[in-house]
């Protein structure tokens, strides 16, 4: 008896490893070909930064723009920073503005070229959309870390040609526009209610409909002892989700 389930024991055990044996490969495999694996994917695209501190990162996206220069007063009177994910066109169109961004301790970083949906697109012009709005930037003398999807819509191929850039895929955790189109001009009362250490603000240079609320959030987080950081800043301070 004791060696019949001796043996059942082993022929256990083998067929365990046996189940491992072909989980393993069949894991590895499904990270080899173009994609990232799952896993990683998801390790790769940040949408707050692990802190305990008072601190946040606010973003603008899709200019610069005519606007860009009355945002980067609201910055500056309010002694906060942030990252603008830069379209690469507007960017060559506007270069005295992308200057003014990097001149008012702000970020420039990488939203593409031109801002299609890339997961609409075939694996090559998506590649194509990232690089050029990195090469747009070069050109500017500015060398991004950062990369955010048009409408936050990005594939594991696209995580992997923005990394291969040097640029890490970081999307938000609280949206003005969002909250603007639910609250109204009530919208920074909500965020300043709901703000946590580590939150990823987004927000777009060309919507001065919430430039009062946007100015109103600056003042109430600065009261509340939150610092509002480029992204690069917030996560010099902790380790990422
Ligand atoms: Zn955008």
């Amino acid at each position: 008896m004791g060696n019949r389930s001796g043996r059942l024991g082993a022929s256990r055990v083998l067929v365990a490893l046996a189940i491992i044996g072909v989980a393993l490969p069949w894991q590895f495999a499904r990270g080899a070909g173009n994609a990232l694996p799952r896993r990683q994917m998801r390790h790769e695209i940040f949408y707050r930064i692990r802190t305990s501190q008072p601190m946040v990162a606010l973003t603008f996206d899709d200019g610069p723009n005519s606007y860009t220069p009355q945002i980067l007063g609201f910055l500056r009177d309010a002694g906060a920073h942030a990252t603008f994910f830069v379209v690469g066109h507007h960017a060559l169109d506007h270069r005295d503005l992308v200057r003014a961004i990097i001149d008012g301790d702000n970020e420039v970083a990488n939203h593409t070229w031109d801002h299609p949906h890339l997961t609409a697109l075939l694996e090559s012009e998506q590649k194509d959309e990232i690089v050029r709005g990195a090469g747009a930037l070069a050109e500017l003398g500015v060398h991004p870390v950062w990369f955010r999807p048009p409408y936050g819509l990005i594939s594991s191929l696209g995580v992997r040609d923005a990394l291969a850039l040097g640029e890490r895929t970081v999307l938000w955790s609280m949206a003005l526009d969002h909250e603007y189109r639910l609250h109204g001009e009530h919208a920074d009362d909500y965020m300043l209610r709901n703000v946590r250490p580590g939150d990823i603000i987004l927000a777009h240079d060309a919507r001065p409909k919430t430039f009062g609320c946007l100015q109103r959030l600056l003042a109430g987080l600065r009261e509340r002892g939150f610092a509002v950081l480029t992204v690069s800043e917030l996560a010099a301070e902790a380790k990422p989700f």
